[in-house]
């Protein structure tokens, strides 16, 4: 097996060597991975639902094959506009005296990538969209919890590049903390921020500049307008897809006290009308391994031992104590307070607690009151509270009546802020955090030397006169 230090140094010749690749070459690395996935689809969805025990084929389908699709094909139509020379206003004397300034917008050379379990093929490609069009090549550490996945990954990743564009280093923590200890032109991680921690360490031994894309807890606030069939529709997809194990998932919910109990009523409706079952049920995703299922139980009797009411919606009234895989029927946490984990962790799993508040600027107070999150959602019509919300909260992105939408969207960057990550992917933003905004400034003629002697020692006048007459 190749060594992941020589991997590195093979791409970093090869880039040197290169150059910045053409549009063409980047288009087509960008067609390499749109036939890529549609080759390996089936076999993707396959590998999913094995390593998961239960990962429901339509969902993996949707997030870990064709939603991937669009934001190809919008990067591939703006990489000329994207790539273009951009010219920028010269200063004053030195406009008039011919002088020429502008932005090339170059790659940044090898760019390091882990990638998390959630989803494995999703979140491979997505941010290596940004990575491509913006001209790199890339070092690949896919996670060791999807084993099948991970090895498909670089199976069908192998075959469709060549070791200098695009290379896969398979294996686990250990080999995560050799990899970000590379001294790659870029590190990229999608992940935990606990692991996030170590990675930043480490790569700040050899300055290496990061994207971080972590978690946190994205709150939903249900405003008195909100229309309430629909935002338990839309909420509970979010919080059941993939059974919670999603960055943008919403954590938890804070509703206007009267219409708690009607919102609960339209949660449950909606778990019954998706899911009448829920234990063989293959279109309700299993928590990944053990690990996750003990912690987001222990979620779940931490609650209730501090007093919370926890409702375990469970339409067929199943067993779940005897199961193939790690199932946890969606949840509602009612009453939780602040001194219970589920208030302080990211839940990452189908638990949802519900917060009452009976004025906005609590809610504005409580999500103020924990770390910046990656996404924040609101529901209502009521512009006015919307701006309110909006303008005196932070976070990553935001979706107005839904959750996880702004995602969709190829033209919106990605990513968090603060302790929900740092840097983008998608749109323009994207291509600018995979490149190096390179200033170029083309001085005056050599005719007009004279016209700068003042500035140079031996000084012979008065300097700061003739600075005066120049910034007037
Ligand atoms: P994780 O942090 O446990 O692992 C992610 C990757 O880091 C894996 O490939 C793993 O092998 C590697 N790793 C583990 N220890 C390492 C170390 N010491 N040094 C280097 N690499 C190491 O994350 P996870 O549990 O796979 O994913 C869940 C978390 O990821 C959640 O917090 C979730 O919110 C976040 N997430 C964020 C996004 C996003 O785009 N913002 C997307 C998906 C998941």
């Amino acid at each position: 097996m190749t060594n992941m230090h020589d991997i590195l140094a093979k791409q970093k010749q090869y880039v040197l060597k290169e150059g910045s690749p053409s549009n063409a070459l980047r288009i087509d690395r960008l067609n390499r991975m749109k036939e890529l996935i549609l080759e390996y689809r089936y076999k993707f969805v396959d590998a999913l639902n094995e390593d998961f025990g239960v990962r429901s084929k339509n969902q993996s389908m949707i997030t870990d094959a064709y939603s991937i699709i669009p934001n190809i094909e919008y990067a591939k139509k703006n990489l000329k506009s994207w790539t273009a020379k951009s010219k920028r206003k010269t200063s004053f004397p030195f406009n008039i005296l011919g002088a020429k300034s502008y932005v090339e917008y170059e790659p940044l050379g090898v760019v390091g990538m882990i990638s998390p379990w959630n989803f494995p093929v999703n979140l491979t490609f997505s941010p290596l969209i940004a990575v491509f069009a913006a001209g790199n090549v890339v070092m690949h550490k896919p996670s060791e919890y999807t084993e099948n996945t991970s090895s498909l990954l670089k199976e069908a990743c192998d075959k469709y590049y060549d070791e200098t564009e695009f290379a896969t280093v398979l294996g686990g923590p250990d080999v995560g903390a050799e990899f970000s200890s590379l001294k790659f032109d870029h590190l990229l991680y999608t992940g935990s921020g606990a692991v996030g921690k170590h990675i930043m360490q480490a790569a700040a031994k050899n300055l290496v500049p990061v994207t971080l894309e972590l978690g946190g807890k994205s709150p939903v606030i249900v405003g008195e307008s909100a229309d309430l069939k629909s935002t338990a529709r839309r909420v509970m997809m979010g919080k059941t897809m993939n059974a919670g194990q999603i960055c943008l998932a919403p954590d938890y919910v804070i509703v206007k006290d009267n219409l708690e109990s009607a919102l609960v009523t339209e949660l449950k409706e909606t778990v019954k009308e998706y899911y009448p079952d829920i234990k063989h049920n293959p279109d309700y995703t299993s928590i990944i391994n053990q690990k996750h299922f003990d912690r987001i139980n222990s979620l779940i009797q931490d609650a209730r031992e501090k007093g919370a009411t926890i409702d375990e919606i469970n339409p067929a009234n199943e067993d779940f104590s005897q199961q193939e895989a790690y199932k946890i029927p969606p949840t509602l946490v009612m009453n939780p307070t602040d001194d219970m984990a589920v208030m302080q962790e990211e839940i990452f799993g189908p638990v949802l607690p519900i917060k009452r508040y009976s004025h906005i600027d609590e809610t504005i107070e409580y999500v103020n009151s924990k770390d910046k999150p990656l996404g924040l959602y609101y529901f209502g019509s009521n512009k006015e509270e919307e701006n309110k919300v909006l303008s005196k909260t932070t976070s990553g992105g935001v979706t107005v009546n839904n959750v996880i939408g702004h995602l969709q969207q190829s033209d919106l960057p990605f990513g968090g802020v603060g302790p929900s990550g740092i840097g983008r992917y998608n749109g323009i933003e994207g291509f600018l955090n995979f490149s190096n905004a390179r200033a170029i400034y083309k001085e005056v003629s050599p005719r007009f030397e004279k016209l700068f002697g003042f500035m140079r020692p031996p000084y012979k006048q008065d300097v700061e006169a003739t600075l005066k007459k120049l910034i007037k």
